[in-house]
């Protein structure tokens, strides 16, 4: 895939400020919701719905303790998009789609591309799936539908923790690409001191939006100090993230074994050859019916 900027801008960070009382996320990603727009032939406005929650499932993605945890966001909506669904895991891989990718509105009334209304009413969902007992649910309705207020709005009522998130997508707008996609995640600590929580609040109002700053080639750490700079900020962990699919002809194959004999035998009845498509990164996967046949002898061996 051709990317015009290094590999080195896609990355995030994990940082603390006043003495641990805040917690802060930042990620810059144009690869990633690039590779989205390419892959799902995304419109520029569902192409900034998405790349809003890549963005911020990576991020709270990076807060998930193990492994092999996984952190799923779901928007159930009734907006011409007609629903988003976005899964990371802790190791900075992230992979979505939009149900419909080829939805289209003229601009705000901001002159902007109107996620909002694109996304519409409904909730959202996030599914931690955090090992075989431990899962963890919370669904909140959706607030603008311009997803940071929405994210935030799921922090304060399903975790209790104070949050802002802010996120922005630049498409270009000629050929529609990706120019910059990024955003941060600051949350308040328990305990932590009502003056520092106001004079956040007011910090954040202060500062140039998300857009601006990824405009003018923000990094993670840029962007952190800018809302941050004044309360010792402390950065801990590095990472650098890419669109990841973990779909394979192997599970293909598996999905059709599971169908079981009678499914799979009607299948090489009707002599033609059949395709899996990959939800998430939009993969094809063919079979012939000799490949169908072959697969039934395996699966009878098993
Ligand atoms: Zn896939």
């Amino acid at each position: 895939m051709e990317c015009k900027t290094a590999a080195g801008d896609n990355y995030l960070i994990r940082a603390t400020a006043a003495d641990d009382f805040i917690r802060a996320f930042a990620v810059t990603c144009r690869d990633v919701s690039e590779e989205a727009r390419q892959r799902h032939g995304l419109s520029p406005v569902t192409t900034a719905a998405l790349g809003r929650v890549m963005a911020a499932a990576l991020m709270m993605g990076m807060d998930l303790k193990n492994e092999k945890d996984m952190l799923t966001i779901q928007y159930d909506c009734d907006g011409p998009i007609g629903g988003m669904t976005v899964t990371a895991d802790s190791q900075g891989h992230v992979k979505g789609y939009a149900n419909n990718p080829e939805a289209m509105l003229p601009a705000n009334a901001k002159g902007k591309l109107d996620v909002g209304g694109i996304v519409g009413h409904g909730l959202v969902r996030v599914m931690k799936d955090i090992g075989l007992k431990d899962s963890y649910n919370g669904t909140v309705e959706i607030q603008s539908g311009e997803i940071g207020e929405d994210l935030a709005y799921y922090f304060a009522v399903s975790e209790q923790i104070p949050s802002v998130v802010s996120l922005g997508v630049l498409v270009d707008t000629e050929d529609y690409h990706v120019l910059q996609t990024g955003g941060f995640l600051i949350q308040l600590m328990p305990g932590c001191p009502d003056e520092i929580a106001e004079s956040l609040d007011t910090a954040c109002r202060a500062m140039p939006q998300i857009t601006t700053l990824l405009r003018e080639g923000g990094t993670p750490e840029s962007i952190l100090e800018s809302v941050l700079g004044s309360y010792g900020l402390h950065i801990h962990a590095k990472m650098p993230v890419s669109f990841q699919c973990d779909c394979s002809r192997q599970r293909v194959e598996k999905a059709l074994l599971a169908m079981g004999d009678v499914e799979l035998y009607s299948l090489i009845k009707e002599g033609k050859p059949v395709t899996l498509n990959c939800g998430f990164c939009n993969t094809d996967y063919t079979f012939t019916v000799a490949e169908l046949e072959q697969l039934r002898e395996k699966g009878k061996k098993s």
